[in-house]
C-alpha cells in the first residue's frame, strides 16, 4: 500500500498541532505545505477564480506546493462562510490541473452525524484506531492553547526586547520541541519550560506604551505572511499588540452568550463569520482605553466588509482611530508600510497630547455609511 502523506494548509503555527495529530492520531506522515512565499500566491492566484477571497488563494497555493513535496491527501476544512464551499472548488481545481490526489472535505460533516464525520476520517486512514485519536486529541486541543498563550505574550512583549530577535529564537525552538510531543505530560513540561525562558528574555517596556488591538477576517489576521507580518511592523514601532482572535478563543472557548450581550447596542442580527467577533473586541479595545484599532481583512470579505460601518460607530462613539486594512495577492509593501506609518504617528501624537481616549457620552452623532474612511487612512 502507498504511504500515506497528509497535508492541510498553513495557518499561523498551527502546523504543529497538526503533524502531531497526524503523526500520532491516524498514524500517517504528515507533510508540513512548504513556507508561503510570492510562488505560493502566485501559484494560488493564477488557477483561482478572481474574485474569490484571498484565503482561498493562499489555500490552493498551499496545496500544490505541498503535492510537489510529495503529499497525496490533502484535508481541507468547513466553515461559517463562503469557506464551506472552498473545498468542493479546490478539488475541481486540482483535479482539472492533472493531480491525482485524495481530497478530504471537511466541511461536508459539518453539520452531519458522528457516523460521517467517522467516515470521512476513515478516508484520511482506513486502518486507523478510534482508541490513539481519541488519546491525542485532549494533547493536540491542550498543544493549540499553550501556543495561543504563548503567541499573546510574545505580541505583547516582542517589541520592547533589548536584543533583536531574542524571541523568535526561543519561539522556533517552542515549535520544534513540540512537534515530537505526545503526551499531557510532556506537553506541560514543554510549555512551562519555555514560558520560563519567554519570561527570562530582558525587555525594556515603557510604563504606558502605545497599545493597539487587532480585529478581522480570521485567515487574514491569523497568517502573517496574508498580512505582511503587521504584528511584527507594530512591534517594531514599539507597540503592545492585543490580538484576541486565535484557533483556542473560537474553536474551544468561544462566549457565544457574552458576544451577544456585548454587541447588542451595535447590530441586531449575527453577520457572519467573525463578524460578531470583530464587533465585540473592538468594543473591548475602546472600553479599555486603547491608543487604536486596526480592522484587517481580504478582499472581498462580505462579513467583514459589513462590519465596517459599526466599527465607525465605536470608533465615533468612543473617540478610538481604526485603520481598516484589506489584503489580496497585489498588494506591495509600499502602500501598506504608508498607511502604517500615518496611522502611528496620529496614535503616537495623540497619546502625547493626551487625547486618545474619552468616555461615550451617548450614541449619537454616529458614522453612517456615507462617512465611510472618514476616520482612516485606509483603502
Ligand atoms: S471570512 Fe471572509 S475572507 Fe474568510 S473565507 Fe470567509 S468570506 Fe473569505
Amino acid at each position: 500500500m502507498e504511504t500515506i502523506r497528509v497535508s492541510f494548509p498553513h495557518l499561523g503555527s498551527y502546523h504543529t498541532p497538526m503533524k502531531v495529530l497526524f503523526t500520532f492520531g491516524f498514524d500517517v506522515e504528515y507533510i508540513a505545505p512548504p513556507p508561503i512565499t510570492e510562488r505560493t500566491l502566485s501559484l494560488g492566484s493564477r488557477y483561482s477564480p478572481e474574485f474569490v477571497c484571498a484565503p482561498f488563494k493562499y489555500n490552493l497555493g498551499n496545496f500544490i506546493e505541498t503535492i510537489e513535496a510529495g503529499a497525496n491527501t490533502l484535508v481541507q476544512t468547513g466553515g461559517t462562510c463562503r469557506l464551506r464551499y472552498y473545498g468542493e472548488l479546490h478539488e475541481q481545481i486540482l483535479r482539472d490541473l492533472g493531480y491525482k490526489v485524495k481530497f478530504i472535505n471537511m466541511a461536508k460533516v459539518q453539520d452531519a452525524r458522528p457516523t460521517t464525520l467517522y467516515r470521512e476520517l476513515k478516508e484520511i486512514n482506513p486502518e486507523m484506531s478510534l482508541k490513539r485519536i481519541a488519546e491525542i486529541l485532549p494533547v493536540v486541543v491542550k498543544m493549540i492553547e499553550y501556543i495561543d498563550k504563548v503567541e499573546d505574550y510574545i505580541r505583547k512583549n516582542v517589541g520592547f526586547e533589548t536584543i533583536p530577535g531574542s524571541f523568535d529564537k526561543v519561539h522556533a525552538s517552542f515549535l520544534s520541541e513540540l512537534r515530537s510531543v505526545h503526551s499531557r505530560k510532556e506537553l506541560n513540561r514543554v510549555y512551562r519550560k519555555y514560558m520560563r525562558l519567554f519570561k527570562k528574555i530582558e525587555v525594556q517596556k515603557p510604563a504606558n506604551p502605545l497599545k493597539v488591538g487587532i480585529v478581522g477576517e480570521y485567515y487574514t489576521v491569523m497568517e502573517p505572511f496574508s498580512n505582511h507580518n503587521l504584528e511584527r511592523e507594530l512591534a517594531r514601532k514599539g507597540i503592545v499588540v492585543d490580538r484576541w482572535l486565535n484557533v483556542s478563543s473560537t474553536l474551544f472557548h468561544y462566549p457565544k452568550k457574552k458576544i451577544e450581550e456585548n454587541t447588542r447596542d451595535y447590530v441586531k442580527y449575527p453577520m457572519g463569520a467573525t463578524a460578531m467577533v470583530t464587533i465585540d473586541r473592538a468594543l473591548e479595545c475602546a472600553k479599555k482605553g486603547f491608543d487604536g484599532i486596526i480592522h484587517v481583512k481580504s478582499f472581498g470579505c462580505t462579513p467583514e466588509t459589513d462590519v465596517i460601518p459599526v466599527l465607525q460607530n465605536i470608533s465615533k462613539d468612543y473617540n478610538i482611530p481604526v485603520l481598516y486594512l484589506t489584503f489580496d495577492t497585489q498588494n506591495s509593501d509600499v502602500g501598506f508600510i504608508t498607511r502604517l506609518e500615518a496611522f502611528y504617528d496620529m496614535i503616537k501624537m495623540r497619546k502625547e497630547m493626551g487625547q486618545n481616549f474619552k468616555h461615550p457620552s451617548a450614541h449619537s452623532n454616529r458614522f453612517y455609511p456615507n462617512h465611510w474612511g472618514e476616520c482612516s487612512p485606509s483603502s
